[in-house]
C-alpha cells in the first residue's frame, strides 16, 4: 500500500521526554513538507508522571490510538523515584513492546564527526554498524514468572524458541542485504554464550540454519565475552550484530557509549505489524527543567521512524525526509558549532535544534 500521509502516536513521556519532543516534531514536518509527505502526531499520555496522577500508567485509550497509528515515536517514560507497589519502575514501553509484538530492536550504532569519541577518533576509524536485539524473550521473559523458593534461592529462567528466533534472524539478514546494497558489508554476526547454555546452542543452530536462506550474505559467530572485548578494542569490524534479550540491552549500551552519550543513540523496535521510535536514553532525572537535555538521539530516531514508513508503505519522500535529518544532524557536529552538555560543552537543548534546523534548511 502507498500512502503520503502518516498517522503518528507520539509519547512524550516523562522527564526529558517533554522537551526534546516538540522540536522533534518541528524538525519531521519541516524535513516531510519538501517531500510532500504529511506527518498527523497525536499527542498520547503515559508514564510515570501519568501514573502518580491517575494510578495507571498506560491508559487504554492511548494503547488503543498507538495500534491504529502507522508509527509510534516515543520520548522516554519512567522515574526513578515514582514506582509499581512492588518496587518496579513504571515502563509502560515494555507493555508496548510485549502487546504490539515488537521483536527487533534495532540500535545503530554510528559515530558523528565533530565529536569527541571515547574511541574512534582516537584510533582513526567511523564507527557504522548495528545492533539488533530480541526484545520479547531470553532472559527478561522471566520478568512476570521469578521465583523464589523460600529466602534460600531465587530463580530466573532463559526462553528462546524456534519462533522468536526464525523471525530475529530473518530480519537481521534482511538488513544485512538492505546494508550491503548500500556498500556496507552486510556480513551478520550472532552474539552468544553457545559453548555453556544449551539455550544458547539452539539459539546458534537456528541462526545458522536461517543462514543457508541467506547465501549472499555472511554469516558468523561470537561468544559475548569475545564480542565486548572487540566491541571495544576494534568494533569497526562488525556490521550487524544479533543477540538475545539482555545480552543486547546491555551491549546496546556499550554501543551507545561508543558514540560518546545516551543523547546520541537513537533506536527502534519493530515488529510484523508495527514499530515503535524511541531514543536509548531513559529520562533522564538529573538534568530535568535544565534545557540541557541532547535532543539528537530523538531527531535520529524520527528520521529512522521516516525512514521505516517509506520503506513499508512504498513512499520515497519519507526515506528522503530522514535522510535530510540524518545529515543535518551530522552536518550539525562536522561544523563544530555546537557541542552538547553531555560531551563537556555549553550547547543546550535549543541551541542544538537550532544548529540542527539550519542545516536542514541549507539541504533544501
Ligand atoms: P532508563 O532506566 O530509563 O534507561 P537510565 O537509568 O538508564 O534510564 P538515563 O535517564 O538514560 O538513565 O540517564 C543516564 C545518564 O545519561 C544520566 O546522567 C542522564 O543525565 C544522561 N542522559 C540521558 N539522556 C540524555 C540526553 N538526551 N542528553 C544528555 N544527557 C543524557
Ligand atoms: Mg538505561
Amino acid at each position: 500500500m502507498t500512502k503520503s500521509t502518516f498517522d503518528i502516536a507520539v509519547f512524550p513521556g516523562d522527564g526529558i521526554g517533554v522537551e526534546v519532543t516538540p522540536i522533534t516534531l518541528e524538525l519531521v514536518k519541516a524535513a516531510c513538507e519538501k517531500y510532500d509527505v504529511e506527518c498527523n502526531f497525536t499527542n498520547l499520555e503515559a508514564g510515570a508522571a501519568y501514573y502518580q496522577e491517575h494510578g495507571v500508567a498506560l491508559p487504554e485509550d492511548s494503547m488503543a490510538t498507538a495500534k491504529a497509528s502507522d508509527a509510534i515515536l516515543l520520548a522516554c517514560m519512567g522515574m526513578p523515584s515514582i514506582r509499581y507497589p512492588d518496587g518496579r519502575e513504571i515502563a509502560p514501553q515494555l507493555e508496548l513492546r510485549e502487546t504490539l509484538d515488537l521483536y527487533a530492536g534495532v540500535r545503530p550504532v554510528k559515530t558523528l564527526k565533530g565529536l569527541p569519541l571515547p574511541l574512534a577518533d582516537k584510533r582513526g576509524h567511523e564507527l557504522d554498524f548495528v545492533l539488533i536485539r530480541e526484545s520479547t524473550e531470553g532472559l527478561f521473559a522471566s520478568r512476570n514468572r521469578f521465583e523464589k523458593e523460600g529466602d534460600d534461592v531465587a530463580k530466573d529462567t532463559q526462553v528462546i524458541t524456534r519462533k522468536g528466533s526464525e523471525r530475529l534472524f530473518n530480519f537481521a539478514f534482511k538488513m544485512g542485504q538492505r546494508r550491503k546494497q548500500l556498500g556496507y558489508s552486510g556480513a551478520v554476526t550472532c552474539v552468544d554464550k553457545a559453548n555453556v547454555l544449551g539455550s544458547f546452542f539452539f539459539f546458534r543452530q537456528i541462526f545458522d540454519q536461517v543462514a543457508q536462506n541467506y547465501t549472499d550474505v555472511e554469516a558468523n559467530h561470537i561468544y559475548v565475552d569475545a564480542a565486548a572485548l572487540q566491541l571495544v578494542r576494534q568494533p569497526w569490524m562488525f556490521d550487524v550484530m544479533v543477540t538475545e534479550n539482555m545480552f543486547g540491552d546491555i551491549l546496546s549500551d556499550l554501543g551507545a557509549g561508543l558514540m560518546g552519550g545516551m543523547g546520541m543513540a537513537p533506536s527502534a523496535d519493530i515488529g510484523d505489524d508495527h514499530a515503535v521510535f524511541q531514543p536509548c536514553h531513559g529520562s533522564a532525572p538529573d538534568i530535568m527543567g535544565q534545557g540541557k537535555a541532547n535532543p539528537s538521539a530523538m531527531f535520529l530516531s524520527a528520521a529512522m521512524m521516516l525512514d521505516w514508513l517509506g520503506d513499508k508503505f512504498d513512499n520515497q519522500g519519507a526515506v528522503k525526509a530522514a535522510q535530510d535529518i540524518t545529515k543535518a544532524v551530522e552536518a550539525a557536529y562536522e561544523s563544530g558549532e555546537i557541542l552538547p552538555f553531555e560531551f563537556g560543552g555549553t550547547s543546550g537543548t535549543q541551541a542544538i535544534y537550532d544548529t540542527v534546523f539550519a542545516k536542514l534548511k541549507q539541504l533544501q
